[in-house]
């Protein structure tokens, strides 16, 4: 009895250490910080797809006003020379048509090189747009990974927490209510590290070297005293498992 006694309280230790560490996993999974990162980079990859959507839009009216001005220019140009072929001109109106034929010519110039420019500002819109598009597919094809990996890591979380929960409630049952009082009150005070074992004159946790009386104390009160030192619970004479 005496002798998985000690055996139990490092044990009982283990699962605590272990129950600690599962739950602090399952309410801080280690890729939540990652999915934040992803998610605030998704904001910011999704106004940039609204920005430049928006913009091609914008290219693609001007692109398509100024089109609709060149045609109306060019419909211009092909009545001036209907007139002239089919009307009789004198020297003054001759004078008036080629003038107007030159100031159209130059306002139809005018009007293709920034339709050329417009052009290549839409293609290289449209492109920066596709490839915003493309990196939002990419960012949510990762962010739905990550979260799977989350929900897949705290389901197992909870699994080992079941699982040693009901592995601390037959210990804790088989334990004495004095030792196990005793234990509760160490781990509180010690952070969970209550328990260390004598190992030749070292205790586990705190190392210090303790003097051969103090081994030979510790030896008298085995299995279960307390640290001259650090005042844990000190385990004597027993190999965990
Ligand atoms: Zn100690």
């Amino acid at each position: 009895m005496a002798r998985s006694e000690g055996a139990a309280l490092l044990d009982l230790q283990r699962i605590d250490l272990e129950l600690a560490r599962e739950k602090a996993q399952a309410e801080h999974p280690a890729a939540l910080e990652r999915l934040k990162s992803l998610l605030a980079t998704s904001k910011r990859v999704q106004a940039l797809v609204t920005q430049l959507t928006g913009r091609v839009k914008d290219s693609e009216m001007e692109l398509s006003e100024l089109s609709a001005e060149q045609e109306s220019l060019r419909r211009e140009v092909d009545e001036l020379k209907e007139r002239a072929r089919t009307e009789a001109m004198d020297h003054r109106q001759q004078a008036w048509a080629n003038e107007q034929h030159a100031s159209l010519m130059k306002r139809l110039d005018k009007a293709e090189f920034k339709g050329e420019e417009a052009l290549e500002t839409l293609d290289t819109l449209t492109r920066k747009r596709d490839e915003a598009l493309a990196a939002r597919e990419r960012l949510d094809r990762e962010i739905s990974k990550v979260k799977a990996d989350i929900r897949a890591s705290v389901e197992r979380a909870h699994a080992a927490i079941s699982s040693l929960e009901g592995e601390r409630e037959a210990l804790v049952s088989s334990l004495d209510p004095a030792v196990l009082g005793a234990y509760e009150r160490a781990s509180s005070r010690f952070e969970g590290l209550a328990v260390e074992e004598l190992h030749g004159n070292h205790p586990s946790i705190c190392r210090m070297a303790l003097e051969p009386r103090a081994v030979q104390e510790a030896w008298r009160d085995a299995p279960i005293t307390q640290c001259p030192y650090c005042r844990r619970i000190l385990i004597v004479g027993e190999e965990e498992g």
